[in-house]
């Protein structure tokens, strides 16, 4: 079992005090602070090199911390030991008969999963297992059988938005952990689109941003496209023009604009055999764009496909072929809507911007580029229940390092566990 030291826990009665020492006198770098509601603690990262310092604060009198500065007073309350893989740590443990607290790994600060060893099995300290979360992906194509419809998380590279677009209200402080700005503030983000493999054919669900932009456009969104959605279809085998359907959840250029390629200076449907499913209504906003959305429409992903007669529109809530249905969430924009993939009895969805990524399960973190984020804010606390609830695969199409998990909830904590 290979672990490394991850951070040393300190239980702290007066927190004021104690930042006084650690981050004046030491002069060390304090992280904002994060809430573990569960256990009614605020724990304060302290960065020491490779490892790092945790002040826990009691956040209630019944906090396990307030609890345990009763009895022994402040000072070391736990070493947490960083390992790859919690479970197969825990089988280790428990087959050496090592006395655990936690048999099952369990939610900790940071999106980890952490398990506690007995106090008793390892000499006098509270020993933590911490499973650093999520495990991240590189960009792959990554396939899952779902009853007799296959779908292949596929990519089309990486680019870059503005932090603070991304998060709307949430303060940077908050964001910045699970996303870290670079120094023109961007974010990281992935452009994932799907690919659904039926007894009827082969459909993708949006067709990432494409190579049509110029080199400014490129450096304003970092867009990255060493590996993009060629390289995809063939690592599962496939050209674009095995695809017969391309289904838009919305037609902003990060999702759509994969849909035309420049020929010879002409600009063409990318997917020669395809036709493309489209909401009328959306059309129609991306046709008419206001001073609000115009930077997310570019005319040429779209408008040369009805000049080429390849675009069936449709107008409510349907299925677009079997197991295949849309619904609309407005929000982002009026016609946003999401795909539910349903077979052999379970669901998959791809949330497009409702959940762009793993981030965004807390229900308030809602990108600022919505239009109407109220909106947003009541389908998601409703749509995030029923996908806890039912235990819908989540597809985030914008997650750098997560493609897809589905998310849970335990001790008021909500994560995702990760599937791809
Ligand atoms: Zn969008
Ligand atoms: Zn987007």
């Amino acid at each position: 079992m290979k672990a490394i030291l991850d951070h040393i826990g300190i239980a702290v009665a007066d927190v004021n005090a104690a930042l006084a020492f650690y981050r004046d006198a030491l002069g060390l770098e304090i992280e904002a602070p994060e809430d573990v509601v569960s256990q009614r603690v605020r724990a304060h990262m302290i960065r020491a090199g490779e490892s790092a310092l945790e002040l826990l604060e009691a956040t209630a009198p019944d906090s396990p911390i307030a609890r345990y500065l009763e009895k022994r007073g402040p000072g070391l309350h736990h070493i947490t030991l960083r390992v790859d893989d919690i479970r197969a740590a825990i089988a280790h443990l428990r087959a050496r008969g090592v006395r655990l607290i936690d048999e099952q790994p369990r939610p900790g600060a940071e999106s980890a999963l952490v398990a506690f060893i007995h106090p008793s099995a390892a000499h006098g300290v509270l020993v933590e297992l911490k499973q650093a979360a999520p495990r991240p992906t590189s960009l792959a194509a990554n396939r899952v059988a779902f009853g007799d419809i296959a779908l292949v998380s596929l990519y089309d590279g990486l680019f870059r938005l503005d932090g603070g677009a991304m998060f709307g209200v949430v303060p940077r402080t908050l964001w910045a952990h699970p996303s870290p700005p670079d120094d023109r503030n961007r974010i990281q983000l992935a452009m994932r689109p799907l690919l659904v493999e039926a007894e009827w054919g082969r459909m993708l669900i949006d067709c990432g941003i494409g190579d049509k932009m110029d080199a400014k456009q490129r450096d304003i969104y970092a867009v990255e496209r060493e590996r993009a959605l060629d390289d995809a279809f063939a690592s599962v085998g496939l050209t674009g023009n095995d695809i017969e359907l391309v289904l838009a959840t919305h037609l902003h250029f990060d999702h759509f604009g994969g849909a035309t390629v420049r020929r010879d200076r002409r600009i063409e449907p990318r997917f020669g055999r395809a036709r493309y499913i489209i909401r009328a209504g959306e059309w129609q906003d991306a046709t008419h764009p206001h001073e609000r959305n115009r930077a997310s429409y570019i005319a040429d992903d779209f408008v040369p496909l009805e000049a080429a007669g390849v675009v069936d529109f449709f107008d409510d809530d349907r299925m677009i072929r079997p197991g295949v249905r849309v619904v609309q969430t407005g929000g982002h924009c009026p016609q946003h809507q999401i795909v539910f993939v349903e077979s052999g009895g379970k669901t998959a969805v791809f949330t497009a911007d409702l959940i762009p990524t793993t981030a965004h399960i807390r229900d308030a973190w809602i990108m600022g580029y919505d239009l109407f984020p109220m909106e947003t804010l009541a389908f998601k606390k409703q749509f995030i229940r029923e996908a806890i609830d039912r235990e819908y695969l989540i597809f985030f199409e914008h997650d750098p390092l997560v493609a897809a998990g589905y998310i849970r909830e335990k001790d008021g904590k909500r994560y995702v566990d990760q599937v791809l």
